[in-house]
């Protein structure tokens, strides 16, 4: 009999992961490195947990449980720091594309040169209500043709949309077949804002999320699986804009 025998990684290597601590999924980054012990930090992009290449994720995730508490704290406070520091020089995503964010000299906003040039008013303490006003002036171009594409697809007229500010319920359909979608949708990629259309569309057809709806999905978007998960992944990491 021969015992399998998995070889440790001998690079460096960075991986999203998630685990949960009292009851809330916090997410992570296992950066793998040549170190002699498992360290714990919180960057600007959240959990930060660096392990020696060899350490198994059974010691690194009881290291986590036994910090519950400190990682708990430390994370609510980044969350609101990062909420409130969305600001000259932040990163936020546009599009999918990470931006630097800017000032604008001029009276307009720009997007261009990997940065977001962002007008703001003058009692507005940050970028963040300027960032806001750029996602929601822009979403309803974007969505509307998109709309248009997957109900044409479905062979449906396209059906009436309404912009909403849900952070998590991306996309909705009533009864009347209105469709909502988060104006928050223009951080993410143009894929994934399809997915969000797509299943919306899907539901002019099925109001429910049978084994009928999503073969819908999987006729308008094939790709949905992966981009469900990748959603609620981003979901997560996303400022809280207000
Ligand atoms: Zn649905």
């Amino acid at each position: 009999m021969t015992i399998p025998f998995k070889r440790p990684a001998r690079r460096a290597s960075a991986e999203q992961r998630q685990i949960e601590l009292q009851g809330e999924i916090v997410d992570y980054c296992l950066v793998r490195s040549v170190r002699r012990s498992i360290g714990l930090s919180i960057n600007q992009r959240g959990l930060r947990v660096g392990a020696p290449l060899a350490a198994s994720l059974a010691r690194i995730e009881s290291l986590l449980r036994q910090q519950g508490d400190w990682v708990r704290e430390k994370l609510a406070r980044w969350r609101v720091h990062s909420a409130l520091t969305l600001d000259v020089g932040s990163e936020c995503l546009w599009l999918g594309q990470p931006r630097l964010l800017r000032r604008a000299a001029g009276r307009v906003h720009q997007c261009r040169d990997g940065q977001l040039e962002l007008v703001a008013r003058a009692d507005e303490p940050d970028l963040a209500a300027a960032f806001i006003r750029f996602c929601k002036a822009r979403a309803r171009p974007w969505f509307l043709p998109r709309l248009a594409h997957y109900a044409g697809c479905l062979g449906v007229p396209t059906p009436p949309l309404i912009l909403s500010s849900a952070r998590s319920r991306w996309g909705s359909c009533n009864a009347q077949g209105e469709i909502r979608l988060s104006w928050r949708l223009m951080q993410f990629d143009p894929a994934l804002i399809d997915y969000v259309v797509a299943h919306e569309i899907a539901h002019l057809k099925a109001m429910n999320h049978s084994p009928q709806f999503w073969a819908i999905v999987e006729q308008l978007y094939p790709d949905w699986r992966a981009a469900r998960f990748t959603i609620r992944n981003l979901t997560r990491q996303l400022p809280q804009l207000d």
